[in-house]
């Protein structure tokens, strides 16, 4: 063996973490996977994605009944909901998954798994658990944790995140939750349809910053019409444990000064690197205004030193920690060159109606300059959205000047699954009338994807032109009506 333990080390044992440890692992790799908390799976398993996503599922089936007589069915009286019930029921789930990251997998997989706290002693080995271990390359995949503002009284006030989230003892009577993106709206809905009063505060003009910002009102106005109270435009002044209850003093878009109260105050303003503790400073790693300073290539300042998933302060997602994870393999361990490309990476935002999106949308495409055109279509046009009774929400596709897409947003029932259509046809560049000549089964909601383009199409198909040839060359004899 070389002079060190190891091929290669991952500190993190998360989405990112075990994306390298089993690949590594596969590819003959030594392989040592660290991981600070006693069990493997990240936030994504245990306080995010896995949790976040089955609690929804609980909501909206609490909704369909509440809603029952919308599809024929007798009213349903249902009782309030035990949230521990609930909760078991997300830690079921979570206990299922979690077998799949257990240590023994990986184990079988020939990487080594160890829990604890390591720290970086020089550029190749760290201190865990009193143990020098060393690896010729190291991967950082750490992960993030809940960026808490500095609001005035925050730190005397017991405030929840996603940590606490999924495992309350009781359903919060109500809710005031600080921030309007993903996580903080999926939880509104999702707290709202079982019994919250919900209530949220956003700093910037409009939800899902990152979106479109009609896409972002009509879904905020689905989430009104069900109850929950938006203040958009607002800043938190100040926060006040008053017992049972806390209060949130904020100014609001017209600079008016407003004081709220509500049982619990959920904070998710933004994510922030999990780099603490890991001794970085030791061995004079790079910073930028992002976290730590990376190539391309998910390289530090140390090229044996790499960056994936949640740490690398980019796109927080579990597919892109996935994706960075499969490039840092590339680099480290088959040395074939590989850099990130974030051009068609999609995500959703799981509310419902979904709200999915991949490419450029109009916000993106301005800011870079490119001219576009929008084609639309909306739900409500679909027949099996109305036969599910989720007629709302609409498509957008964008097209550059050569008519190539460059997005699309969905924001409608199962867009998520909708969108995986476009991410095959924009990795693979394929052409808009493939989508449009390509057989849809009916009847799906997929079929909007084929419909949109159909709606680019039409103007061309039956243009004057075309009519006017048919006429002249086969005699046709025009409208039968009106
Ligand atoms: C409520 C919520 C919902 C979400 N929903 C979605 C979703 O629907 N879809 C989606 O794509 N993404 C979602 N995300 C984001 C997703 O969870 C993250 O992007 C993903 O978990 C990132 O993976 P990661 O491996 O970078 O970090 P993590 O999964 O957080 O893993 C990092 C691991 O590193 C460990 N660690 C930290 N410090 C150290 C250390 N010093 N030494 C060793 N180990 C350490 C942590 O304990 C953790 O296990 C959600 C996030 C939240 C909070």
């Amino acid at each position: 063996m070389a002079k060190y333990d190891f091929d290669i080390g991952i500190l993190g044992g998360g989405a990112a973490g075990l994306t390298v440890a089993s690949g590594a692992a596969r590819f003959g790799a030594k392989t040592l996977l660290i991981e600070k908390e006693n069990s493997l799976g990240g936030d994504c398993l245990h306080f995010g994605c896995v949790p976040s996503k089955t609690l929804i599922r609980t909501a909206n089936i609490c909704h369909l009944m509440k809603n029952a007589e919308k599809y024929g069915l007798p009213r349903v009286d249902l009782k309030p909901v035990d949230f521990q019930e609930v909760s078991k029921r997300i830690q079921s789930v979570i206990h299922v998954i979690q077998e799949h990251d257990s240590k023994e997998t990986f184990c079988k997989l020939g990487a080594r798994v160890e829990f604890g706290n390591a720290q970086f002693i020089d550029e190749h080995s760290v201190r865990l658990n009193g143990e020098m271990l060393s690896a010729k390359k190291w991967v950082i995949a750490t992960g993030s944790s809940p960026f808490v503002p500095p609001i005035e009284g925050i730190d005397k006030t017991r405030y929840i995140t996603n940590k606490e989230l999924f495992s309350l003892k009781t359903l919060p009577k109500s809710m005031i939750a600080i921030g309007g993106g993903p996580i903080s709206i999926e939880m509104a809905q999702a707290f709202s349809r079982l019994g919250t009063k919900v209530t949220v505060v956003e700093l910037a003009n409009q939800i899902l910053g990152a979106e479109d910002k009609d896409m972002a009102e009509y879904l905020m106005n689905i989430l009104i019409s069900e109850g929950i109270t938006f203040h958009l435009g607002s800043m938190p002044l100040g926060i006040k444990d008053l017992g049972n209850e806390k209060e949130i003093v904020i100014r609001n878009a017209e600079g008016k000064t407003i004081s709220m109260r509500a049982e619990t105050i959920l904070v998710a303003v933004g994510r922030k690197a999990n780099l603490q503790g890991l001794g970085l400073e030791d061995i004079s790693m790079e910073l930028d205004k992002k976290g730590l300073k990376i190539d391309d290539r998910l390289r530090t300042n140390h090229n044996h030193i790499f960056v994936a998933g949640d740490a690398t302060g980019s796109y927080q997602f579990t597919h892109a920690a996935g994706y960075e994870g499969g490039i840092v393999l590339s680099n480290a361990i088959l040395h074939l060159p590989r850099k990130v490309d974030y051009t068609y990476l999609p995500w959703c935002t799981y509310t419902d109606p979904e709200l999915a999106s991949i490419g450029m949308n109009e916000k993106r495409a301005a800011a870079a300059g490119i001219p576009y055109s929008v084609w639309t279509e909306e739900f409500r046009t679909n027949d099996r959205s109305l036969a599910e009774g989720e007629e709302t929400g609409k498509i957008k596709l964008l097209l550059d000047e050569k008519e190539k897409p460059i997005g699309i947003q969905i924001l409608g029932p199962s867009a998520g699954e909708l969108i995986s259509e476009w991410v095959a046809v924009m990795n693979g560049n394929v052409k808009l009338s493939a989508i449009a000549s390509a057989i849809h089964p009916y009847p799906t909601l997929g079929e909007i994807n084929k419909k949109v383009v159909g709606n680019f199409f039409s103007g061309k198909i039956f243009s004057d032109k075309v009519k006017w040839a048919l006429k002249y060359f086969f005699n046709l004899k025009g409208r039968a009506c009106g």
